[in-house]
């Protein structure tokens, strides 16, 4: 057996082990250093030479992986094992800086750049590690591996290697004491190991106790704020951002802070999203929560930052806190925080982990204790006149805890590694009366003498082990990967029962034996067209990650995470179903949905019981911006064509295609019914056609119980339901006044919506139809476009409101008398009033009118001295007065000369005939003598109606037209100067167009103007 030490001995970073174990060369690790000054990489020319058959990878930060794929290259069959947790964030980690491939992703990632399609070949190779059990490899025959919880972060592990020539424990890195998202180290159960190889990161301190540096961190923050200016907590990417999140979150929700926004940047967003999906390598309490759909890392004061121009909002916000990666402002946004947040003295930045000496987060901690005051970051000198300071959240052991470690394991020798000089040397000075080695970079221990003993020892562990299982490859056989092929596929990757989460890269992998960038892409496009998903659920989490359905590892509720982004049909009252896009999900088994716009509830959370179905996956890009208004707008739009599809279907038909005692799902049914599964508003419309059907259809497996996957049939009471004549989709008169609503508002002068209930057609009353009309049209159009049902405006004024319009608008000095005149034809309001008002005055009034209520306005005015337009006998008696008819029949004998007279009318209540004539104004001054007869004849008083008849008028304005002449459109009537406009066309003379006016206020008394248009 023997160790070379390739990295990451004598310091932190580039950590790689090569070890020989009965006879066969594996490789622990292959990190790079941060540290600029130094190279980079471990020494990997040792490897040369050497057989290397598997490699091993103890968690995924980036001074164990950055490496990998230059150890790939050079060993590109050799299988690298992983936990499944450090398999995906590998994934996160390297194939991101892949895709992004530039400056600033980089030096976020502190990782050298690879050769192009390095990494993905890499992660081909990646094979999943169960912790826990002894395990034995193909390519390592003869050697017994244990993976046991390291701590640390997600996924991390301390490895064991025993065989009949030694056995070793790698510890990895560390952490005894439990953090947040993950429990405390167990050792591999290997009883006196002939080689620990023992971390030392902080081998010269002991840590605080945790919960009060976690309050000491909380109330520093608290008090930045306070101060007026934000704080920034630089942070490692992977662990310690989800750790940082989780205690500031807990301390406002304990009040013991107050709350604040938190915003995330940089990487720390990706990994809280990978996190999500690896519930099996957190603590317990998170387990708990995400397998019931909730996401710890996104409360309600935390947001995610998406791009460079909200970090700007950010700054210019008010105070707030920031975390962010790098964690040693080496660069990503930290770095840019940090040029910004340092000149400024109400700021803060708050260091909480490891600093390498030579990084901007190490200087800054120096220079806050030396009070110098400027500091190179991100290529720029600055002003430091913030606040710094430094809280310890170690995810590593402290001294006394690494002693304790290697004590139990009572191993032979021990190698201390990953920690400097000085730490070191104190962690030996702790390792009392062991057998202790500093080993430096590129040095070889080898294990001197066999000794029997362990050798059995380490065989009795191999007799325990089992072969490690591994996704099969190829599968496909060389066929093109196809729709038909999934559930296939499925079979292969469901015979790992450990499995839960699987990449595209791995499916690809599965079924082509060597996957490129084209297979993943085709494997992911054909699952993705699935919408039920029925073999492998895409997580919202992560693109390229699905979850395995049916594994055995799967708990109720796990599926519920899985909604978010997705539109569901929601039960939101009895009977009533609406596609809503799914948010969040929240405490108390609920989700906080998006509705269509045009559907206003003051609720936006309902309880997973009321899922009714999954329709399908949500607008990427807008879901995205998070943005809640394109959404709602692509949802309503959704609505409208679903309804328009599900008008073409019929319940009947579907239910004939049924098969009796058969489960389908939605996209059987879609397919049944003639309807597209792929499209979303198909699967809603048929969807909605069941759920209005109950008699007919029911879900033989609701959604909670079938873990998101429903299942319909008949209802029993289908045959029973059939013989009955098939009604008609009813409207949803209560969603289309909605929809109007949402346009149009609640505008005082509509007083009336009716709905129609077979069609869903929509009368609208206004009190002036003609002005509404105008006004909302464009509203109108809109509302009747996203509710497919036509939408008019009831025709008639409400004249109630339209006098007492007439009556506010008139003149100060003017005040009506009786009763106004509503002439509908002609679209007039005739006041009768008394007083003084300029001509400029009504005219005004007779504008606003029209402008309110697209009516005319006529004014009559009381003269004294020219009583123009009525007549009124103050002699009318009661005493000799006549009976009504008779009266009546008087009054027509004595004006039967007078041309005109169409109407005699009697009120008898105040002993009044009322006499209407086309033309008062002409008959007015020429008749006095004759009702002066007709009053003494029968004893009423005469009154003439004042208005004149204006389709008289009009026609007379005709008649009397000049021969070459003929009217554009109608005569205009103008009450208040008693005139008509008539615009002609043709030709006359002047003498034929004079004659004419003449002889039209001879017959009429009213003014005739002409317009002719030559
Ligand atoms: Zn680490
Ligand atoms: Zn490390």
């Amino acid at each position: 057996m023997q160790v070379v030490f390739l990295g990451g001995a004598s310091g932190v970073g580039a950590s790689c082990l090569a070890i020989e174990l009965a006879g066969q060369w594996f490789v622990v690790d292959a990190g790079v250093r941060v540290d600029k000054k130094a190279d980079p990489l471990p020494d990997l020319a040792l490897l040369e030479g050497k057989d290397v058959r598997a490699i091993f990878v103890t968690h995924a930060h980036a001074d164990h992986i950055g490496a990998l794929p230059l150890v790939h290259q050079a060993f590109p069959t050799a299988p690298i094992y992983a936990s499944r947790a450090t398999g995906l964030l590998m994934e996160v980690m390297l194939s991101d800086a892949l895709k992004i491939m530039n400056k600033r992703a980089m030096e976020e990632m502190e990782l050298p750049l690879y050769p192009e399609g390095l990494v993905a070949g890499m992660l081909n190779h990646v094979r999943p590690l169960t912790i826990g059990e002894g395990l034995t490899f193909p390519e390592l025959p003869g050697v017994t591996v244990q993976a046991s919880r390291a701590g640390h972060i997600a996924g991390a592990v301390s490895l064991g290697f025993s065989a009949s020539d030694g056995s070793l424990v790698v510890s990895g890195d560390i952490s005894i004491t439990p953090q947040r998202t993950v429990q405390g180290a167990l050792a591999p159960p290997i009883t006196r190991p002939d080689l620990l190889i023992l971390e030392s990161t902080y081998g010269t301190r002991l840590h605080p106790n945790r919960q009060a540096e976690e309050l000491r961190l909380a109330q520093a923050v608290a008090e930045g704020i306070d101060r007026g200016g934000h704080t920034l907590i630089p942070c490692f990417a992977l662990g310690r951002g989800q750790e940082l999140l989780l205690l500031l979150q807990a301390a406002q929700d304990k009040g013991q802070i107050p709350e604040f926004p938190i915003y995330v940047d940089g990487l720390v967003r990706r990994v809280c999203s990978t996190y999500l999906l690896l519930p099996e390598a957190l603590s317990p309490t998170l387990q708990r929560q995400i397998r019931k759909g909730y996401t710890p890392f996104t409360g309600r004061t935390v947001t995610f930052v998406r791009d460079e121009r909200e970090r700007e909002r950010i700054l210019a916000g008010p105070p707030a806190c920031i975390i962010s990666s790098s964690g040693m402002l080496t660069g990503g946004p930290s770095a840019w925080y940090a040029t910004r947040l340092a000149p400024q003295e109400d700021a803060s930045i708050l260091i909480t982990g490891y600093q390498d000496e030579e990084s901007p987060g190490r200087r800054l901690l120096d220079l806050a204790e030396q009070k110098k005051n400027t500091l190179d970051i991100g290529g720029q000198t600055v002003q430091v006149l913030c606040h710094v300071a430094k809280y310890n959240l170690s995810a590593h052991a402290d001294g006394g805890e690494l002693a304790a470690y290697a004590t139990a394991l009572q191993p032979k020798r021990v190698a201390l590694v990953h920690g400097d000089e000085e730490a070191r040397a104190a962690l030996r000075t702790r390792l009392e009366g062991m057998d202790v080695i500093l080993p430096g970079d590129g040095m070889t221990v080898e294990k001197h003498g066999k000794r029997a003993s362990s050798a059995s020892r380490a065989r009795a562990t191999t007799d325990s082990a089992h072969a490690v299982d591994t996704l099969p490859t190829g599968i496909g056989g060389g066929i093109p990967f196809d729709s038909m092929h999934v559930e296939e596929l499925w079979r292969a990757v469901a015979t790992i029962p450990t499995l839960r989460i699987v990449t595209g890269r791995e499916l690809a992998l599965t079924w082509y034996g060597e996957a490129t960038e084209e297979d993943t892409q085709r494997v992911m496009e054909i699952l993705d067209e699935d919408y039920e998903q029925r073999y492998f659920v895409r997580q919202h989490a992560l693109a390229e990650a699905y979850r395995v359905r049916g594994q055995s590892e799967e708990t109720p509720g796990d599926f519920i995470s899985d909604l978010v982004g997705h539109i569901l049909l929601m039960a939101i009252s009895p009977g009533s179903a609406k596609p809503v896009l799914c948010r969040a999900i929240e405490p108390g088994a609920a989700v906080r949905v998006q509705f269509p716009r045009g559907i206003s509830y003051e609720r936006t959370r309902f309880p997973f019981s009321a899922i009714l179905d999954v329709i399908g996956p949500g607008p990427q890009d807008n879901y995205e911006t998070g943005s809640a208004s394109p959404i709602a707008l692509f949802l309503a739009d959704l609505v409208r064509d679903a309804r328009r599809i599900r008008r073409t279907l019929s319940a009947h038909d579907l239910a004939r295609e049924c098969r009796e005692e058969a489960s389908y799902t939605l996209s059987e049914m879609c397919m049944l019914a003639g309807a597209s599964p792929q499209s979303l508003e198909d699967r809603l419309a048929v969807a909605k056609l069941m759920h209005k059907h109950p008699h007919i259809f029911m879900q033989k497996r609701p959604f909670l119980e079938g873990e998101g996957l429903v299942l319909y049939g008949l209802a029993p009471s289908w045959e029973e339901a059939l013989s009955e004549p098939e009604e008609a989709e009813r409207p949803d008169q209560h969603w289309i006044l909605s929809v109007i609503e949402q346009y149009l508002g609640n505008p005082p002068d509509l007083y009336r919506r009716s709905v129609d209930p077979e069609t869903g057609d929509v009368t609208l009353s206004f009190h002036f139809p003609a002005v509404a009309s105008a006004k909302y049209a464009s509203a109108l159009d809109a509302a009747a476009e996203e509710t497919g049902v036509s939408i008019t405006i009831a025709p008639h004024t409400h004249q109630g409101i339209l006098t007492e319009v007439a009556r506010s608008l008139l003149p100060a000095g003017l005040t009506v008398k009786g009763k106004p005149s509503i002439y509908v034809d002609q679209q007039l309001v005739q006041l009768n009033c008394a007083g003084e008002a300029t001509t400029e005055e009504i005219q005004q009034a007779q504008a606003q009118f029209m402008e309110q209520t697209g009516w005319y306005l006529g004014v009559e005015r009381e003269q004294p001295d020219k009583p123009r337009s009525t007549y009124w006998s103050a002699s009318a008696g009661s005493a000799g007065r006549k009976e009504q008819n008779e009266a009546i029949s008087i009054a027509r004998k004595a004006l039967a000369g007078e041309s005109g007279l169409y109407k005699v009318g009697a009120d008898g209540g105040t002993g009044t005939l009322l006499l209407r004539f086309y033309f008062p104004d002409a008959v007015q001054g020429r008749i006095e003598q004759q009702l002066k007869t007709v009053e003494e004849k029968t004893g009423w008083g005469v009154r003439i109606y004042p208005s004149v008849h204006q389709e008289e008028l009009a026609a007379t304005a005709r008649r009397l037209l000049p021969e070459g002449l003929s009217i554009d459109g109608s005569p205009s009537l103008h009450h208040d100067r008693h005139a008509v406009d008539v615009t002609c066309s043709g030709q006359a003379s002047q003498e034929e167009l004079e004659e004419a006016e003449r002889r039209f206020n001879e017959v009429t008394g009213w003014s005739l103007n002409f317009k002719v248009r030559i």
